[in-house]
């Protein structure tokens, strides 16, 4: 494994970021409260800019002016007009990619191969997507009137969005609430809120009318005052599973519809007929991708044993050819951790993993003492008492079990609170599809590992959390 750090001025230059943000409210850059926080570059600490914290009296205007531009404006518009601005962002973010995915990559820390061909890109395909569905969902009438019969939005949406795919969770969030004629007041992650912040300069050059969507900056206080405000309709969070519980308890009893997608430690299934390169290729996808800080990530490795041995060594050997390093950089393979906190809880878990007697490895790689590193990890001799094969890492750390028979296979893989994803290797369809039946995860994936489509609905079971995103089923979290 190797690391290099070579920052690359050029890309970075593509960027233009200011030294302070504010809150985006009504159409238009306010100061807020007064307070502010830092983001910072997780590659090299560096501060990046200050930026805005939303206090409640700064929520509670984001809200108002959601409200007015609902009622006034939005919600009185036809599908087909609400489908023309979607378009128009969907175009703005395909033109502006460069700028978002340089952004997304300096702030996040995640390599720019991914923001450029992964995050960015179908952002804005959720954009167009969903500005198909805008006007698909009204019975027209002569003279353009709505019919009564029509799906009814929901009013003003609380969206909340953790750090590790900030612009697309942002999207994922953004376009269906919009296509369906609710406005918005989203807070993005304390962590990584520059992408946002450039969304809403989208906003601005598609002429979206002020108050449909709003941005407030800020850390859990700032998410609390925003799904707990009186005067919203809908809260779709998107974190980790005790924040949501957390918020299904603030709002319980409430007449706010929540959505709510959480954590997740999804088994990746690879049997002993699976196509043994094509299975190491998927295995690393599944847990190296934007270093592992992905709510689905296969972090089981579930190995048949007759292949168990095999599989190990080609990963090895796989995971030796990797770089870490600038995010910026189009080698890049493993970006930096997002965060020093969020660092502290990767090594902390994985000495867990050592006291509890699993075998560590990792390719040797100096890694530099500024900057969040952590390089890729995989722990074998991982039993299911092991609280590395349990609870979730957020990080590239792999913890491999096995198995002899499919039936097994699947005890183990069900043996998880969470229900968000897993992904099942074999080269026999009959098993694909009985395993795939077996499994509580809301996708499924064979052959393959993290593919995403906006017309695919995403969503958990159990402590992953309920409702879905994406495709069709994303409608209905927001609409009456
Ligand atoms: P987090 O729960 O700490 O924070 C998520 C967001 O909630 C942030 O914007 C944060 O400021 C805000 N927040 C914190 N406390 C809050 C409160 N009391 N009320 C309202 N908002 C509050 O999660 P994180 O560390 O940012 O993200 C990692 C977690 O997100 C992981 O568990 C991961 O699995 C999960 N995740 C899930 C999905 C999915 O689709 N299921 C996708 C991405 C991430």
């Amino acid at each position: 494994m190797k690391f290099e750090y070579a920052p690359a001025p050029e890309s970075r230059a593509i960027v233009d970021i200011a030294s302070s943000y504010g809150l985006f409210v009504d159409g238009a850059f306010t100061s807020g409260s007064g307070s502010s926080f830092k983001t910072i570059n997780p590659a090299t600490e560096e501060v990046l800019a200050e930026v805005a914290e939303a206090d409640a009296a700064d929520v509670d205007r984001a809200v108002k002016a959601a409200r007015r531009a609902y009622t006034r404006v939005w919600s009185r518009m036809s599908g087909a007009e609400r489908g023309k601005y979607l378009f128009r962002i969907a175009r703005i973010i395909a033109e502006r990619s460069r700028e978002l995915a340089v952004l997304e990559s300096i702030d996040n820390g995640k390599p720019i191969k991914e923001s450029r061909d992964v995050d960015i890109p179908t952002a804005a395909a959720h954009f167009f997507y969903y500005a198909g569905w805008a006007d698909k969902l009204e019975y027209a009438l002569p003279g353009n009137g709505h019919s009564g019969a029509d799906p009814q939005p929901l009013g003003v949406a609380a969206q909340v969005i953790p750090w590790n795919f900030p612009f697309l969770m942002l999207a994922w969030k953004i376009a269906p609430a919009l296509a369906t004629g609710n406005t918005v007041v989203l807070k993005p992650a304390e962590t990584t809120p520059l992408t946002a912040l450039l969304f809403a300069e989208i906003c601005q050059q598609a002429d979206l009318p002020p108050g449909v969507v709003n941005i407030v900056t800020g850390a859990g206080e700032t998410g609390r005052a925003l799904v707990e405000h009186p005067d919203v309709d809908k809260v779709a969070f998107t974190g980790s599973t005790d924040v949501g519980r957390a918020i299904a308890r603030s709002v319980a009893g409430s007449r706010k519809k929540v959505t709510l997608e959480l954590g997740g430690k999804a088994a990746n299934i690879v049997f002993d007929d699976a196509p043994v390169d094509q299975a190491v290729e998927g295995i690393v996808n599944g847990i190296f991708f934007n270093q592992g800080h992905v709510c689905c990530a296969g972090s089981r490795l579930l190995v048949q044993e007759s292949v168990a041995e095999e599989v190990v060594e080609r990963l090895k050997r796989r995971m030796a050819t990797l770089r870490v390093g600038d995010p910026l950089d189009k080698n890049t393979d493993v970006g930096a951790i997002n965060s020093a906190e969020q660092l502290q809880r990767i090594r902390e878990l994985a000495e867990i993993g050592d006291a509890e007697g699993a075998e560590r490895w990792t390719e040797p790689c100096e890694l530099p003492d500024h900057g969040f590193w952590f390089a890729p990890t995989i722990f074998t001799g991982v039993s299911q008492a092991h609280r590395i094969a349990r609870e979730e890492i957020f990080g590239p750390v792999l913890s491999i079990l096995t198995f002899r028979t499919p039936q097994e296979a699947v005890a183990k893989a069900n043996n998880t609170p969470y229900g968000l994803s897993a992904g099942i290797w074999s080269d026999k369809g009959s098993r694909i599809l009985w395993v795939a039946n077996q499994l509580r995860a809301g996708v499924v994936w064979a052959n393959t590992f993290n593919r995403f489509d906006p017309a695919s609905p995403f969503g958990g079971y159990q402590e992953s959390g309920y409702g879905r995103e994406g495709g069709r089923h994303g409608l209905e979290g927001y609409i009456k």
